[in-house]
């Protein structure tokens, strides 16, 4: 119902402008240290937002749950010293507020894609909202979800394609880019891609980037980590400091190219 593409501003980032959106970092927040290295790296490589999570929602309890509120003090620090835009997880109602005073942009995570009591709390915040695709969601499952959060009056939703369950077996998720020029066609909303949760595969980050690049992404969030074999979550698919840098010089630059060809067409 709405004619113009809705651009949701995330600190110094316009997701859905004229701009690549470039959001890097850990998948958990897990120390000083570690955090503010990964945030120098992802600065230095001229993206604009950091990543992070808090809380963490794990398929095993006994797995690393995050660091929850010294998490989101670190993640205060970084974007301190490096003036990166927060972008972190709310898992639930209960830790919510905690997260909305801390994050520029709440992550709603793939699992909680339908958890309908968190959409309405983020529908109530006051940041904006990057709103992961559930794994095994249609397209209209991920647009009824962001309907929960646009109904309770925040209109600052950024969908996210992270992949979907198949049955194939050669990367952790099939990253659906098709969804990418489906969301447009039907929504207003940005949409960016994670080819990290994506692919599963570090190998596999860099090519399916360009690749989401190319089918039109406002932007990626990608796993970096400063040393991904000692990670506590998803170290696997995270990559070194210096492949996101080659992976934002290279998306940059298809970006600019499709641009400018765009401009001389119109
Ligand atoms: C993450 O971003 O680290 C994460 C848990 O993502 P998803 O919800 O897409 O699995
Ligand atoms: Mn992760």
């Amino acid at each position: 119902m709405k004619p113009d593409n809705t651009i949701v501003p995330v600190a110094s980032a316009m997701v859905g402008g004229p701009k690549l959106v470039l959001c890097g970092g850990p998948c958990s927040v897990e120390d000083r240290d570690q955090i503010l290295a990964s945030a120098r790296a992802v600065k230095a490589a001229g993206g604009q937002l950091l990543r992070g999570g808090a809380y963490k929602p794990r398929t095993s309890p006994y797995a690393f749950q995050g660091l929850a509120v010294d998490g989101l003090k670190l993640l205060e620090e970084a974007r301190a010293e490096t003036g990166l835009g927060i972008v972190t997880e709310a898992i639930d109602v209960e830790t919510f507020d905690l997260v909305e005073r801390v994050a520029d942009c709440i992550q709603i995570g793939a699992r909680n894609m339908q958890n309908f009591s968190l959409l309405r709390r983020a529908g109530r915040a006051r940041k904006p909202v990057l709103l992961k695709r559930g794994m095994s969601s249609t397209l209209e499952e991920l647009l009824m979800a962001a309907e929960y959060i646009l109904s309770e009056g925040n209109y600052h939703v950024i969908l996210c394609e992270r992949g979907v369950r198949t049955f194939a077996d050669h990367t952790r998720n099939t990253l659906d880019l098709s969804v990418v020029p489906a969301v447009q066609a039907l929504s207003h909303l940005p949409i960016i891609v994670d080819p990290s949760h994506g692919t599963g595969k570090r190998d596999k980050v860099h090519p399916m980037a360009l690749a989401a690049v190319a089918a039109g992404a406002s932007g990626l969030i990608v796993e970096v980590h400063p040393s991904p074999d000692r990670a506590l979550s998803d170290g696997f698919q995270s990559l070194y400091p210096g492949q996101f840098t080659a992976l934002a010089a290279d998306c940059r630059a298809l970006w600019d190219l499709l641009r400018e060809r765009k401009n001389a067409t119109l």
